[in-house]
């Protein structure tokens, strides 16, 4: 039913026209490539025994129990052992897990379940797998993989209805930070090489942190990007070498045929290294349809599941800096709206660690799960650049005007004297809000941070900070160039701004100019599904309805 639903939202949206009257193009067939989930339907928590489609049967101490060994050791065999079901009735099944596919003219298709063996796996099956009461739904999958075979890894995914699981470890982290930072107020300063936090309690114990964007560009990422390579040259090589001729010979290949040809021996069979047949608009003369071998397609395969871990390990990393950086600094960093998407144009194909908009939303969930645990409000906090202004002020609320490559901060007024992303940061610490959740209404309370310039420990720290003036990048602006709130790509912007002047649908997702009706509904939290562009079904003016309109 699910994948009829996908097929009408698309058919939908070509049929009738959206709220600016336009009309989408005619839906296609995707390609069997895209093809990866097939949904399930959601079981029923008020009618008892009532699974659709997939099911999970069995209960997690059944399945322990089936597999503990004689030395008392959960563990599972190579093969899974086939599943019966008690009496031809699944219902009453309490034994090892095992997913059912009924209606099926030769029966009913159990295929048992493969459980994660490992100690450290355990506490995460009992959070998920405990309470048979909280399956919601099962879903197949395929995923690639260039280990199993025919390149694609086949999985039913269990959708649970219950809190993310949170390692103890994390569990303790998290209370500390609530304890002992809860009271820090703290701003953030992104720009191309660095994120620069700063935090401070009641104007005192000034604490600065700095990321750089290379940081984590260690001994590993240079192995994964020569990796890369080697694997991008083999392709290359692998499909010159099945499609000859789509290939002109190098000179060098050239001059060695015409020497041989000279010399009157035969032609040599190579590998052409020069480059593809084209028309003279430089298109391809053969496109998408080269051949390619098996080991192009398992060198693909491996390419792509290369950079999928590649790209898990950049989220990871985020997360343990978000954590440490939360932890230091407090639940309610405050960070000057920008324009990240304009950044990473910039930033292009070079290698980082991580880029500033995963930091950000890495930081936000870790703000938003630390408050929540400590029954405490947390979040990023978005401040307007038109209303702050942040990198042209100094802490004592004199204008400083700088240009982009000025690196460092010096007031003629009070002689504070500092990098100027590290000065920037702490007078985002310094910023109020009337409304915290309207960009517009923040402004920095100078007063304090006037009055945290009297604590001798604030000048010091921040004349210490100059040594992370001189490594910046000089090639790079140090600013957003386009700071602009109503760009919607904004710093952590992971919810929906509420003020009206700045509710505008973000470039990068959609075409719509303004938001679809179902998002104008004040304090309105729409559901993805219903955030997704809508078609407008309300009459048109005249009140004529459309012709295409199904009135029946
Ligand atoms: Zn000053």
């Amino acid at each position: 039913m699910h994948l009829a639903d996908s097929v009408w939202a698309a058919i939908e949206r070509h049929l009738f026209a959206d709220s600016r009257g336009q009309r989408f193009g005619k839906p296609r067939v995707g390609r069997w490539y895209d093809f990866t989930r097939i949904p399930g339907r959601a079981r029923s928590h008020t009618r008892r025994a009532k699974w659709e489609t997939f099911r999970l049967h069995g209960t997690l101490s059944g399945h322990r129990q089936a597999y503990t060994g004689a030395d008392g050791r959960f563990f599972q065999p190579r093969a899974m052992r086939p599943v019966p079901a008690p009496g031809g009735c699944w219902w009453s099944h309490e034994g090892s897990l095992v997913m059912v596919f009924t209606g099926l003219g030769a029966g009913d298709l159990a295929l048992p379940v493969r459980l994660p063996a490992s100690p450290s796996n355990q506490p995460i099956l009992d959070h998920h797998l405990s309470d048979p009461d909280r399956w919601h739904k099962v879903d197949l999958v395929r995923r690639r993989d260039p280990v199993a075979a025919g390149g694609w890894r086949y999985e039913a995914h269990l959708m649970v209805l219950t809190t993310p699981y949170v390692s103890p470890g994390t569990a303790r982290r998290r209370a500390t930070a609530a304890r002992e930072s809860a009271g820090r107020k703290a701003g953030v300063d992104v720009n191309v090489s660095n994120v620069t936090v700063a935090s401070h309690e009641n104007g005192e114990d000034l604490r600065i942190t700095r990321i750089e964007r290379y940081a984590g560009d260690g001994e590993d990422t240079r192995r994964r990007a020569a990796k890369k390579r080697r694997r991008e040259r083999a392709l290359e090589r692998s499909r010159r070498a099945a499609n000859p001729g789509q290939y002109h010979l190098s000179r060098r290949q050239q001059e060695r045929a015409q020497r041989r040809a000279d010399a009157g021996r035969p032609p040599q069979a190579v590998i052409p290294k020069g480059p593809r047949k084209s028309r003279s608009d430089g298109k391809a003369l053969q496109a998408y349809r080269d051949r390619l071998s098996r080991s192009y397609r398992r060198g693909r395969a491996a390419l792509a599941a290369e950079a999928a871990s590649t790209a898990q390990a950049k989220r990871d990393h985020a997360r343990r800096i978000a954590g440490a950086i939360v932890l230091r600094h407090g639940l309610r960093p405050a960070v000057e709206e920008c324009s990240l998407s304009a950044w990473a144009r910039r930033w292009g194909r070079s290698l980082h660690a991580f880029s500033p908009g995963m930091l950000l939303t890495a930081i936000q969930r870790e703000a938003v799960a630390t408050a929540t645990q400590a029954c405490l409000s947390g979040g990023l906090l978005r401040a307007s650049t038109r209303t702050t202004a942040l990198s042209q002020h100094c802490l004592c609320g004199r204008r400083v005007e700088k240009t982009l490559t000025d690196r460092v901060h010096r007031c003629p007024l009070c002689g504070l004297v500092g990098d100027r992303d590290a000065v920037s940061a702490t007078l985002a610490a310094h910023l109020v809000f009337m409304d915290p959740a309207d960009p517009s209404t923040a402004a920095v309370d100078f007063f304090a941070a006037g009055a945290s310039l009297q604590c001798p420990a604030t000048r010091e720290i921040l004349r210490n900070t100059l040594e992370l003036a001189a490594p910046g990048r000089q090639d790079a602006p140090s600013e957003s160039t386009a700071p602009t709130a109503l760009d919607g790509s904004s710093a952590g912007d992971t919810w929906r701004t509420p003020s009206a002047a700045a509710m505008v649908a973000r470039r990068n997702v959609g075409t719509a100019l303004r938001p679809t009706p179902d998002e104008t509904v004040p304090c309105g939290r729409t559901t993805p599904d219903r955030a997704r562009m809508r078609t407008d079904l309300s009459p048109p003016r005249g009140n004529k309805l459309p012709s295409l309109r199904d009135s029946s």
